[in-house]
């Protein structure tokens, strides 16, 4: 268990989500492990643990930007804005995993106890996120991965509305909340550009097992460069009348064990751990005749698929229906659900996809695809992301009235 920890801790650290001195890791074993010697903290987290049914627990104060993100997002830098007992993400698949995320003012174990008896995490206002897992301390650290997501994302769309709202009245933003945007758009303009030497296999795969190597690789890729939180998002590769592709659930840095084989003409059951987003894969791979398909979640191409300013569209419902055309980074945005249902992106995708290099789903991610390798769509999803980036930089700049510059 205590490897499990480790491992766990590292990787919250390598994805910039929170240090390890900031962190707290509890998990049962033959008995209960605690990454801290025991303090006040500690002592705090294990009655938690003692009054909910869990094998791990998850605290730590988020590294930035993520600390001031969720400290703007509790405060609320309008009060119509103001979290309110909870903040509810604006992203479809967060939305999905979440629905919304508690805030608590005290680090009081039963406070934090009682919002955790129904939801997947909590914000202790001033301190911090706490997760659980259930089975597996995965489970706590995917939670936690996602509450920074999903309030990133929640943080840098409501400041994209409020300054349109502001400019549109001819209003002047918030002094506070002006301080604390532009800090955190230093943040983002000087986001890592993806480690050097960074280079996927380029040779088709010869059999299954290199299909399997190539994957694992791409989805160690994705991760990396942040293009995706480790758990959501899907990979996919045809080869001879099979796609491979990753199962639901599965860490995309981790995807050794985790690829099934689906024959293509439907003669096989097996599926039934494959990405719920395989239907969306097969179409892709029917409609274009690529081979190598990738989708993650970048957040600026999440953030700015979601300003739709077409007339009478009532946004909370674009992700479902949205007709508005529209391009992002030169590739198209298209509505679509997750599922096979008829609004599923698994119709919009692969139509759009047929005559352009990837497409963004409204709120949700981005899909590349090409024929033989992960280069070119792990390379295309890479600069959609900065188009993205840059696009809501430029945005903001002429919101704030200053062409560009903030
Ligand atoms: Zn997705
Ligand atoms: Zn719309």
């Amino acid at each position: 268990m205590e490897h499990l920890i480790h491992k766990y801790l590292d990787k919250l650290e390598k994805q910039g989500l929170a240090r390890r001195g900031k962190t707290i890791f509890l998990a049962l074993d033959a008995e209960r492990v605690s990454s801290r010697p025991e303090d006040d903290e500690v002592r705090t987290l294990s009655r938690v643990f003692d009054l909910m049914s869990i094998n791990s627990l998850l605290f730590a104060e988020p590294d930035e930007p993520y600390r001031s993100i969720i400290a703007e997002l509790v405060r609320g830098f309008e009060p119509s804005l103001s979290a309110q007992g909870k903040i509810v993400p604006m992203d479809c698949e967060t939305r999905t995993f979440f629905h919304d995320i508690p805030v608590v003012n005290d680090f009081s174990p039963e406070e934090i106890a009682r919002a955790l008896s129904h939801r997947k995490s909590v914000l202790v206002k001033d301190r911090g996120i706490v997760t659980y897992g259930v089975v597996a301390p995965e489970q706590a650290f995917v939670s936690f991965s996602s509450a920074c997501f999903s309030t990133f994302v929640k943080y840098f769309y409501d400041s994209l509305l409020y300054l349109r709202e502001c400019a549109g009245a001819g209003k002047k933003p918030d002094g506070a909340f002006l301080i604390t945007f532009k800090r955190m758009l230093g943040h983002i303009e000087g986001a890592s550009a993806p480690p050097a030497g960074l280079s996927l296999t380029d040779a088709p795969p010869e059999d299954g097992d290199g299909v399997i190597r190539m994957l694992a690789e791409a989805g160690r890729a994705v991760v990396e460069c942040r293009l995706v939180d480790s758990f959501f998002g899907n990979i996919s590769y045809v080869h001879e009348n099979t796609i491979y592709i990753s199962q639901t659930g599965s860490s995309l840095d981790e995807l050794e064990c985790c690829i099934d084989a689906v024959p293509l003409d439907g003669s096989s059951s097996v599926g039934i751990t494959a990405s719920s987003e395989l239907s969306a894969h097969k179409n892709i791979h029917r409609e274009t005749g690529h081979t190598a398909i990738l989708h993650g979640h970048p957040k600026f191409p999440v953030i700015m698929s979601m300003y739709c300013l077409k007339e009478g569209c009532d946004r909370s419902l674009c992700h479902k229906t949205c007709r508005e055309k529209r391009y992002l980074a030169e590739v198209p945005v298209v509505s679509g659900e997750i599922g096979t249902g008829p609004t599923g992106l698994m119709h919009t995708v692969p139509e759009a996809m047929r005559e352009e290099r990837g497409a963004i789903v409204y709120g949700h991610g981005v899909f590349t695809s090409a024929v033989g390798s992960f280069r070119e769509p792990f390379t295309q999803l890479l600069e959609i992301d900065t188009a993205c980036r840059k696009e809501y930089l430029a945005l903001v700049g002429t919101l704030l009235g200053n062409g560009g510059r903030h």
